[in-house]
């Protein structure tokens, strides 16, 4: 009789629990149903990034004192700094440093830990090439700024939703 009632009481417990999951299911769906905009018409749209967005490093050269703590805090030793040490002045002369986009995951530690500020991230995420060789940027390229979504008059810029709901 016992084990009749416990595997009622269980199926019952087992019942309530898919009962509930299905609801919290349908209720996130329901809530992307309220949702604006769904489709972006890229790449004549395109979404504004999220303030801390990690896209491509931008590099600057005369602040970089070719310390090599980049190099040392990424995860993969990525970051090629060339240098040579002036014995007349007692310093590192940085003569090209460069980083692999093809290679890099983007985790921001570089950034976070070069003493001079010199690297920082920006909102370009648009690195597609037909040869990940041209990934490989040098000093020059790192050195360029993006254009901010903001400010190009040639598309339409698009609030992402957590942006929409903080207005
Ligand atoms: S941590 Fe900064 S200052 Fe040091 S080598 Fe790297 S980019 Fe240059
Ligand atoms: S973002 Fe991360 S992986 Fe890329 S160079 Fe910097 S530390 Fe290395």
């Amino acid at each position: 009789m016992f084990p009749m009632v416990t595997g009622f009481m269980n199926y019952g417990e087992q019942t309530i629990r898919a009962t509930r999951y299905i609801g919290q299911g349908f209720m996130i769906t329901l809530s992307h149903a309220n949702r604006f905009p769904v489709t972006i018409q890229y790449p004549y749209d395109k979404l504004i990034t999220s303030e801390r967005f990690r896209g491509r490093i931008h590099f600057e050269f005369d602040k970089c004192i070719a310390c090599e703590v980049c190099v040392r805090v990424c995860p993969i030793d990525l970051p090629v700094v060339d240098w040579k040490l002036e014995t007349g002045i007692r310093k590192k002369r940085l003569f090209n440093y460069s980083i692999d986009f093809g290679i890099c995951i983007f985790c921001g530690n570089c950034v976070e830990y070069c003493p001079t500020n010199c690297l920082s991230m920006t909102e370009e995420y648009e690195l597609a090439t037909y040869d990940r060789h041209e990934l490989n940027y040098n000093q020059i390229s790192l050195g360029r700024l993006p254009i901010p979504i903001i400010e190009d008059y040639t598309i339409r810029p698009i609030l992402n939703f957590t942006q929409i709901k903080n207005r």
